[in-house]
């Protein structure tokens, strides 16, 4: 899979994209993620790529011209016309599911706005969705693009150790996960739930199963109406004091 981010700051994803886990596996080729400087494709003599909004709102908004461009380019480069999202407040919000359904795609690219945002008629023309990453604004998009980014990276192969690594995390299958723990075995004077030291896997399991059940009940009781929850979660959560009414 390949995600290309098309920023002003491609710098700054950068300093994000090259560290860590996406900066491993970027380098042992799991996957390609490349920046876009839209400023390389200005038509303007002075590099500029913004202006003034109409009808006197303060800050800057993008212009069209070099997005366009830009994006032009890169179909051009890749030979086909990536799946385009557009950072912004006003999208959809990203959730894991959002983050599945994209890792199917061969190809996706990222927009990132700044300043005041971006003229509208470029994203009538190009965008294919818009996702936000919640209900507050930011300056820019380029830490919602790299969180997309990173969550749809981490579910390809050959990014984590094994599938079982991103299947167990929260909202996966519509839970929040089991409480975690690490060596020492006791650490001021909480140990950890013996349960976890008895090898028997079955018991394990299961454990996590009703730890994440209570979890779920108590911090997102909202998702346990959509999750799909056998008869055995139900009567131990009912038994645990949660309602389904
Ligand atoms: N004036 C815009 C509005 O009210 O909808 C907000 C512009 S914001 C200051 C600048 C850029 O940051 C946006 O174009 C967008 O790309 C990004 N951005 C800000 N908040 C975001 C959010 N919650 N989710 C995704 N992108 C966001």
């Amino acid at each position: 899979m390949r995600i290309d981010i098309l920023t002003l700051f491609p710098e700054m994803c950068y300093a994000y994209l090259e560290q860590s886990i996406i900066g491993r596996a970027r380098k042992k080729g799991a996957l390609t993620i490349e920046c876009e400087n839209i400023r390389d494709y200005t038509a303007d003599k002075h590099n500029r790529v913004d202006d003034a909004p109409y009808a006197g709102t303060t800050g800057m908004v993008m212009q069209a011209q070099p997005i366009y461009d830009c994006f032009k380019a890169l179909c051009d480069t890749l030979g086909t016309r990536p799946h385009l999202i557009y950072l912004s407040p006003q999208g959809e919000t990203f959730t894991q599911q959002k983050a599945i359904e994209l890792s199917k795609m061969e190809n996706i690219a990222l927009l990132c706005g700044h300043y005041e945002g971006v003229d509208e008629r470029v994203l009538e023309a190009i965008v294919d969705e818009e996702i936000s990453c919640g209900d507050y604004v930011l300056t820019g998009g380029e830490l919602p693009a790299l969180m997309v980014a990173d969550s749809v990276a981490r579910m390809l192969p050959g990014v984590l150790p094994n599938e079982e690594a991103f299947m167990n995390d929260s909202h996966f299958a519509g839970l929040l996960e089991a409480p975690q723990y690490t060596r020492p075995y006791e650490w001021q004077g909480k140990t950890v739930p013996d349960i976890l030291l008895s090898g028997h896997h079955a018991a394990v399991a299961q454990w996590k199963r009703e730890q994440s059940l209570l979890r779920t009940a108590s911090r997102r009781p909202d998702l346990l109406k959509v999750a799909k929850l056998t008869k055995e979660d139900i009567e131990f959560l009912e038994k645990n004091g949660y309602s389904f009414e």
